[in-house]
């Protein structure tokens, strides 16, 4: 099944260079661990995260992927960290998160640079939020409302203001929203530079290798069985995305979960198209200028299932979305086209904690917001596994809130119209 799909539109041009990933960098393969103190399953940001950080504890951990490192949604994923941009009406306990996350991206960037030796691209210009004609103002006047009151950083800007700092927007634009706190990095370089600090850390790091079960023959979780055989563990965690049911299910544990498919294409700037400097949203799409030139348009949310395809609607609407918004877009070259499932729970947020098997815990449901979140995840388990439990925001996002909704729900009074 393909997870994670590329149109290379030139053969030359590869969106992921397999040569990037920590372990072929390094140059090792390391043999199955007997045993270890930590087993994750799953490479992608979250579970190399947590890796990452328990390794620099000094836990011994294992990750396993049944590809390659990222190669689920991360490594599909614009790398917005946006906070603000992203908040919406209900969702102020995820903001809570998102806010303490984006405090703590300064601090694991800077150390997760020089323990990789990877720059991972941070850019720290902001995004704007910009209504393309006078119908989009209303919206955008109620999101900068809604930003006011939880405090936001968002000031608003007059077209004259938001063509002042992005020219090459059309000129029929008619406001916008300025996001200082909204930074952003790029994910190709910040996964190969996550699984090699989690190397460098002493982390044992497995592509290729597909976690089959959870070890219960002690009566708790002891470890991960894999195509390349037991890794037994004193605690396990499930951090492979949207797939986690897979490995859940079978003990009967519920994480209501779907995949969003997200279609997003890069294009090449030059000299002569220009490019911006800021992340810009549209109500169709976004744009994230890149520091080697390329220029990430993102993204469509499509309930599909399991449909990794690349589908010529996908397309058209990146394709409109950028026509409308930024006209010298036409004459930039295409780099590549792909797909990814974003792990998405019912209320849209994370779930991050224990499971109620012992040794049991689970980090998945990121949905939008895997890059932004990836440090406070990180944090999150250091607490759990170093300190015994988990602290800040991270505390309310357990798998048990479903299980408490259902029941507030199964005794809400029934309403008459
Ligand atoms: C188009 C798009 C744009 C996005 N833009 C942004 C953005 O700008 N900012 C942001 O914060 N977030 C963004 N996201 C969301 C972000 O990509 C995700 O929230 C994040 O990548 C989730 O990370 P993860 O590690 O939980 O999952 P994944 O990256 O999906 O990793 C899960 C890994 O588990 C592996 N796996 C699955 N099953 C098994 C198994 N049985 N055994 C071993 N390995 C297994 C998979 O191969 C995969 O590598 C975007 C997502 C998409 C699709």
């Amino acid at each position: 099944m393909a997870d994670y799909t590329s149109l290379k539109l030139d053969p030359g041009k590869r969106l992921i260079a397999p040569e990037d990933t920590a372990l072929q960098a390094l140059g090792e393969h390391p043999a199955l661990p007997e045993t270890v103190d930590v087993a994750i399953a799953g490479a992608g940001v979250i579970g190399l995260s947590i890796g990452w950080r328990l390794a620099a504890r000094g836990l011994s951990v294992a990750v396993f992927d049944r590809n390659t490192a990222g190669t689920g949604a991360s490594l599909a994923a614009t790398g917005m960290l946006a906070a603000a941009a992203e908040h919406e009406p209900g969702g102020d306990e995820l903001l809570t998160l998102a806010l303490e996350s984006q405090e703590l991206w300064p601090q694991f960037r800077s150390m997760l640079e020089s323990e990789s030796g990877i720059d991972i691209d941070y850019r720290n210009e902001g995004t704007l939020l910009v209504a393309n004609n006078r119908d989009e103002v209303d919206r955008l006047r109620f999101r900068h409302e809604l930003q006011q009151r939880c405090g936001l950083d968002a000031q608003w800007l007059n077209p004259g203001e938001t063509r002042t700092l992005e020219p090459g927007l059309r000129s029929s634009v008619a406001g916008g929203i300025l996001c200082r706190g909204d930074h952003q990095v790029d994910p190709r370089p910040m996964v190969p530079a996550l699984a090699r600090a989690f190397v460098k850390q002493g982390g044992s790091l497995f592509e290729k290798t597909a976690v089959t079960a959870i070890d219960m023959a002690g009566g708790r979780a002891g470890g991960l069985l894999t195509d390349a055989g037991l890794c037994k563990a004193k605690s396990v965690v499930i951090a492979n995305g949207v797939w986690a049911g897979e490995l859940l299910d079978p003990l009967n544990i519920d994480t209501p979960m779907r995949p969003l498919r997200g279609q997003a294409m890069s294009l090449i700037t030059t000299r002569q198209t220009g490019t911006l400097s800021h992340v810009v949203w549209t109500e169709q799409i976004h744009l994230a200028p890149k520091r080697d030139g390329r220029l990430v348009v993102g993204a469509t949310v499509e309930d599909m299932g399991f449909q990794a395809a690349v589908t010529a609607g996908g397309a058209l609407a990146l394709l409109e979305g950028l026509h409308r918004a930024l006209p010298s877009s036409e004459e930039m070259e295409v780099e590549a086209i792909w797909s990814g499932f974003r792990p998405t729970s019912d209320d849209d947020a994370p779930i991050i904690g224990e499971t109620g098997i012992d040794g049991l815990s689970v980090a998945t449901g990121h949905h939008r917001n895997g890059i932004l979140l990836a440090p406070v995840t990180g944090k999150a388990f250091e607490d759990y596994f170093v300190h015994g439990a988990m602290t800040g925001a991270a505390a309310n996002f357990g798998l048990a809130r479903f299980a408490r909704n259902q029941a507030a729900l199964r005794h809400e009074p029934h309403q008459v119209d």
